[in-house]
């Protein structure tokens, strides 16, 4: 089947052919203007939306050489994100069914970051470990098949997305601030400052008291030196990034070895961080795992992971009605 996939839960808007499983175009359209704000402006990420869907499907199918008229069903993501921005994407893609007389497939955005794996040739063997870190997201999920997923933990507050973005704002850095870190960690020492390890019983998560952490230090060394930030960024994003990934890894490595599974992935849009990417893969020849890292296009929003999430439900048999309403919040 040829499947049209449109993702915009935030400030994405994407578009993707797949075909029988195949993804032959992937076109994301980034929103800029958010930049001016330090963070995403909902109202403003909607209407960019409503400006780039069009092109960006065109472009899609362009890239793809497929015509309208080849697509078998249009999959589009339902939730969870921002409801003005998902709605832009689920109307688009009930507008372009009814007109082409085509089936809706609904899309959980979380499942698919994970789906996103099954793109291309090494795919994860049932059942996996799926690490999703995203802006918005922190969890380990237990893949039992493709859509029965078990959220086995999650941050009780901040996501690491987030704690890498508030992060580089107390810095000083544009938004959104996770490659900024990732770019600057590049030239520091990761051990030239030490922050601390939140003790959270079982697989959950908490970024919140690091945050703070991290806070109180730049104050108390700037008020010490005004150039404290300039002098030291490398080391301090460099200790930072570490400090996120040995948090996201240790409980990772603790829920592999509990539930006795060697097939562990990484998802969501943290997965491109270059010190998560390194430790993972380290781990994992440590462990004897499988490690599974997706190509950076998949790692941040796009609707290749949407395609291929419904190229499977497409083989289920699992189809949407018109009457479908986007969600802000979504369970697994
Ligand atoms: P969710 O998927 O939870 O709804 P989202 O869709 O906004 O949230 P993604 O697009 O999956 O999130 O990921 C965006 C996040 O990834 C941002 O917080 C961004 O800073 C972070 N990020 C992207 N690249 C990097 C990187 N190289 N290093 C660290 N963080 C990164
Ligand atoms: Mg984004
Ligand atoms: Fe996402």
């Amino acid at each position: 089947p040829v499947i049209l996939g449109i993702e915009s839960s935030c400030d994405e808007t994407s578009a993707s052919v797949c075909v029988d499983g195949e993804i032959l175009s992937n076109v994301i359209a980034n929103q800029t203007i958010h930049e001016l704000y330090g963070g995403v402006v909902p109202e403003l990420a909607s209407r960019v939306h409503q400006q780039n869907i069009v092109p960006a499907v065109q472009q899609a199918l362009l890239n793809a050489k497929v015509s309208k008229n080849d697509i078998d069903a249009v999959a589009f993501t339902r939730g969870p994100g921002l409801l003005g921005s998902l709605l832009v994407g689920v109307s688009f893609a009930k507008a372009f069914a009814l007109a082409k007389n085509l089936p809706l497939i609904d899309i959980n955005h979380m499942q698919a970051h994970i789906l996103a794996h099954f793109i291309g040739e090494k795919k994860p063997v049932f059942p996996f470990l799926c690490l999703t870190v995203s802006g918005g997201h922190t969890q380990i999920v237990l893949v039992k098949d493709y859509f029965d997923m078990q959220v086995i933990g999650q941050t009780l507050d901040d996501a690491a997305g987030e704690a890498m973005d508030k992060t580089s704002k107390i810095l000083g850095l544009p938004y959104p601030g996770g490659p900024l870190i990732d770019k600057h960690a590049r030239t520091g020492n990761p051990d030239a400052y030490k922050f601390p390890e939140p003790q959270i019983p079982g697989f959950d998560f908490s970024f919140s008291g690091v945050k703070t952490s991290i806070l109180y230090f730049i104050r108390d060394n700037v008020a010490a030196n005004p150039d404290f930030i300039q002098q030291n960024l490398g080391d301090i994003c460099a200790s930072v990034e570490k400090r996120i990934a040995t948090i996201l890894l240790n409980k990772l490595k603790r829920a592999a070895e509990e539930y006795g599974i060697k097939d562990i992935a990484l998802a969501g849009g943290v997965s491109a961080n270059t010190g998560l990417r390194e430790g993972l893969t380290k781990l994992g020849a440590e462990k004897g795992w499988n490690v599974f890292i997706p190509k950076f296009e998949y790692c941040t929003d796009n609707a290749a992971m949407i395609a291929i999430a419904g190229y499977y439900k497409y083989l289920k048999g699992e189809f949407a009605g018109q009457a479908i309403a986007p969600l802000a919040r979504m369970p697994m």
